[in-house]
């Protein structure tokens, strides 16, 4: 492999503009690596060769006339398989869109074309998103690179695998309950969910509309700060993008932290905890001591409530977001029905996997009447109440910070028959997508078999600059970025 692929993007870019490499010789580079390694790891639904290299073409042109380049041209990178990119195929790993042929492009795609950032593939998935260890993708599961029997984390396992392994060196993920973090800690890299709105979700594939955001996935910080000043933005096809201007992250990665009050969550810190991750947390905290931070105990006490409250809000919205795919306009339409009726439920029943059935019955339960004030209803009050602990947190504290996940990534099938079970490994994310605030997992340590550890960092709602500069202290106090997976 070309070495150049294991450095960050800020390297990368370096490398192209003194011309140490073309950018279609970078693509061609991962491209390359892709074909030699994803059989193994199974990152990639599909490739788009074509559109990569057609845009590294154009980096170079650029490179040629001596002109200036955009952030992050010719650094290759992912999509998750449930945004839209003209010509590719978007199956969110479903049966029911395998031949889905997109027609438009998303509002990121676009940006990133824009950026001239080639596109190299559509990275696999859970099923519509839905689950925490990419088992639940209907095509074929992901394998964690630090060990081909461990799962990558989910949903946005491929977006994981694939930066952490190499093959490309960017890729964004989609984060309803910790979809990006929760990869970004089993794969041992950055991954950041932006405040609810500052991304546009126009061209995503909804799952959870109140809950869903997209973002980056990187190896170092300042990557993923890069990529989300790329991304973000306000687009009027999207009604809760937010219209604030975008923000150069980067520019405060090195503030010092003297005197940041860092709150550690204290429902995070006990229970169900694996002992080699609670010493990654408590590492952390000794090291922001020494970087002058000032260290906090914050509680929110309803945060035992966010994995009940997020089942019935998510599954409420996936059931209706999902009422779409009926056979009529998209993808796959049962062969044989006889009459509209059973070409709908069959359409339906072929095409959905069993976890995404699970969901949208949950919803729809939740939502039916005379259930609708017990359930629905009554998790959105919840809601406000998870909220309003960020709220009274946030007067204490300028960051937050806990473990990613109770624990490390776990053997593939270990939780696949135990849907509970699965749903718990979010305790830590979730709480963040309910009130809308910014977080992100940074490489914290390995546990006793060599697997990553994650530490997740919140911060208030609009502050990624300060979410970011927290992310990047702690990530140069410590070597942990500077470890590969050995594939
Ligand atoms: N693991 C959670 C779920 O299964 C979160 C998924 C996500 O963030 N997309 O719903």
């Amino acid at each position: 492999m070309n070495e150049l692929l294991r450095k960050p993007a800020t390297e990368q870019a370096k490398a192209l503009k003194n011309k140490e490499i073309s950018a279609v010789e970078l693509t061609q580079a991962a491209l390359n690596r892709i074909k030699e390694i994803d059989e193994k790891l199974g990152a990639f639904n599909s490739l788009t060769e074509e559109t990569a290299l057609e845009t590294a073409k154009k980096v170079d042109e650029k490179i040629a006339r001596g002109e200036e380049l955009p952030l992050l041209a010719g650094i290759p990178l992912a999509l998750k398989d449930n945004m839209n990119l003209v010509g590719s195929k978007t199956t969110a790993s479903s049966k029911i869109l395998e031949n889905f042929v997109s027609p438009f492009n998303a509002t990121i795609s676009q940006k990133l074309l824009d950026n001239l950032v080639p596109i190299l593939g559509k990275a696999n998935l859970d099923e519509f998103a839905m689950g925490s260890s990419n088992e639940n993708s209907a095509f074929k599961k992901v394998h964690n690179p630090w060990d081909l029997n461990k799962v990558p984390g989910g949903s946005s396992g491929g977006s994981a695998a694939s930066v952490a392994s190499c093959e490309v060196t960017l890729s964004l993920g989609s984060d309803t309950g910790g979809s990006i973090r929760l990869p970004a800690s089993f794969c041992g890299i950055v991954g950041m969910k932006p405040t609810y709105g500052r991304v546009s979700r126009y061209g995503l594939i909804a799952f959870a509309s109140s809950l869903d955001q997209i973002g980056p996935f990187a190896r170092t910080v300042e990557d993923a700060a890069n990529l989300l000043e790329v991304i973000s933005g306000h687009d009027p096809k999207d009604s809760t993008s937010l219209n604030l201007p975008v923000e150069h992250y980067a520019a405060n990665l090195n503030n010092d932290i003297k005197g940041l009050r860092v709150g550690v969550i204290k429902e995070l810190m006990s229970e169900g905890l694996s002992e080699d991750v609670q010493k990654a947390v408590e590492n952390a905290i000794e090291c922001y001591k020494k970087l002058g931070a000032e260290i906090v105990e914050i509680s929110l006490p309803n945060l035992k409530h966010s994995i009940g409250i997020y089942y019935i809000l998510a599954t409420a919205e996936c059931s209706s977001n999902l009422a779409r795919f009926d056979g009529v306009r998209y993808g796959y339409r049962t062969p044989d029905a006889k009459n509209l009726l059973e070409m709908y439920t069959k359409t339906r029943a072929e095409g959905f996997g069993p976890e995404v059935k699970r969901r949208i019955m949950l919803g729809t339960y939740a939502l039916s009447s005379g259930y609708y004030d017990a359930y629905y209803k009554k998790a959105q009050q919840m809601r406000a109440l998870v909220t309003q602990d960020f709220v009274e947190a946030f007067k204490k504290a300028d960051v937050l910070i806990s473990p990613t996940c109770p624990n490390t990534a776990f053997e593939l099938g270990a939780k696949s028959n135990d849907p509970l079970a699965m749903y718990l490994t979010d305790i830590a994310t979730i709480s963040a997508n309910l009130a809308g605030i910014p977080g992100l997992s940074v490489p914290a340590g390995f546990d006793r078999d060599g697997m990553p550890i994650g530490l997740q960092i919140l911060a208030p709602q609009l502050q990624e600059a300060k979410l970011f500069n927290a992310a990047h202290k702690f990530e140069r106090a410590n070597d942990y970025y500077t470890k590969l997976a050995n594939i």
